[in-house]
């Protein structure tokens, strides 16, 4: 089985429940609040996991309660923890207001994600060994740069989620093997709303992409052939937080099973259908057995 490295973030998610969410100045009284493991390098390991990956995570989490939460959450997902580093201080933390509509308005502190800023001998032995690596931009620029190019130098195929969407320094982009933005991260980077044009645009940099486009499925592109659309199942989604962590994660274990890109997309889409159809983020991730012959 071919391993997969995870360069990302590992956030303690704080969700409060309103009808409204409250102005400047304001105080409202919520309904529920929820502490969920979060942040989408951590949520991308255990999507992996799930799906069968061997799965390493490089990041690191604070000293504080959550840090072990969160270590042991990883953990329980079979994930290999031996590269997350504790540091002194308070581990990430996203604050989430979710409202009536279901719109929700975030504030993310990076806590201990903010100390990696450089992979770290560790991490650079772990990364040059892996078959895959998984990166996103919720760790500081440096660190996501240096594995990107660490990969690269050993012919580790890189995947990057470009989130949250910022402009791509081209010593980054150069590494990158395929590029997963969802249709705004798409249309942020190139100036296109239109999948297949954003696309064309992409493909100047990164050999290939795949814009995800929620409920509609995901467009697949690659250099000298035609965008391929892959419809996304048909099913009633009851929340879709983590269905684009559990679309990439599940992907790579099958890029990494050798299984050629379409057929991987296929089956990653039936994993987020699955996600999408379930309450929660990490928990709601299928595992390798519900989801269905690749
Ligand atoms: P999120 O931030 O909600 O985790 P995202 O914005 O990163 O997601 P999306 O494009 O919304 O990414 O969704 C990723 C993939 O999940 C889609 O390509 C699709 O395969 C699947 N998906 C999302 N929403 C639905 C849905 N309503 N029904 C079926 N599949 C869905």
């Amino acid at each position: 089985m071919t391993a997969i490295a995870v360069l990302g973030s590992t956030n303690m998610d704080l969700v409060a429940y309103v009808a409204r969410a409250p102005g400047r100045g304001e105080t409202v009284t919520g309904r529920e609040f929820r502490t969920v493991p979060g942040g989408k390098g951590a949520n991308q390991a255990v999507a992996a996991a799930r799906a069968g990956g061997e799965v390493v995570m490089i990041g690191a989490v604070g000293t504080d309660e959550y840090g072990s939460l969160l270590r042991t959450n990883l953990e329980h997902a079979g994930v290999d923890t031996e590269l997350l580093h504790t540091v002194a201080g308070p581990s990430g933390t996203a604050h989430i207001v979710v409202d009536d509509e279901g719109a929700n308005a975030i504030v993310v502190i990076p806590g201990a994600n903010g100390s990696v800023t450089a992979l770290g001998p560790g991490g650079q032995a772990a990364v040059a060994a892996a078959g895959l690596l998984l990166l996103q931009l919720e760790l500081p620029m440096a660190a996501v740069t240096e594995a990107a190019r660490t990969a690269k130098t050993h012919g580790v195929r890189t995947i990057l989620t470009p989130s949250p969407v910022q402009p791509l320094p081209s010593g980054l982009l150069d590494a990158v093997d395929l590029l997963i933005p969802n249709e705004h991260e798409a249309a942020a980077l190139t100036g296109y709303e239109e999948p297949h044009a954003a696309a064309q645009i992409l493909l100047r940099e990164v050999p290939e992409v795949v814009i995800t486009l929620g409920r509609k499925g995901c467009l697949y592109a690659a250099r000298g052939s035609e965008p391929v659309l892959f419809p996304a199942p048909e099913v009633t989604a009851v929340d879709t937080t983590g269905a684009g962590d559990t679309f990439v994660g599940t992907l790579a274990v099958a890029l990494g099973e050798g299984r050629a890109v379409p057929e991987a997309v296929a089956w990653a889409s039936s994993a987020a259908a699955l996600c999408v159809q379930r309450p929660g983020a990490s928990t709601s991730m299928p595992y390798r057995s519900e989801i269905g012959a690749a």
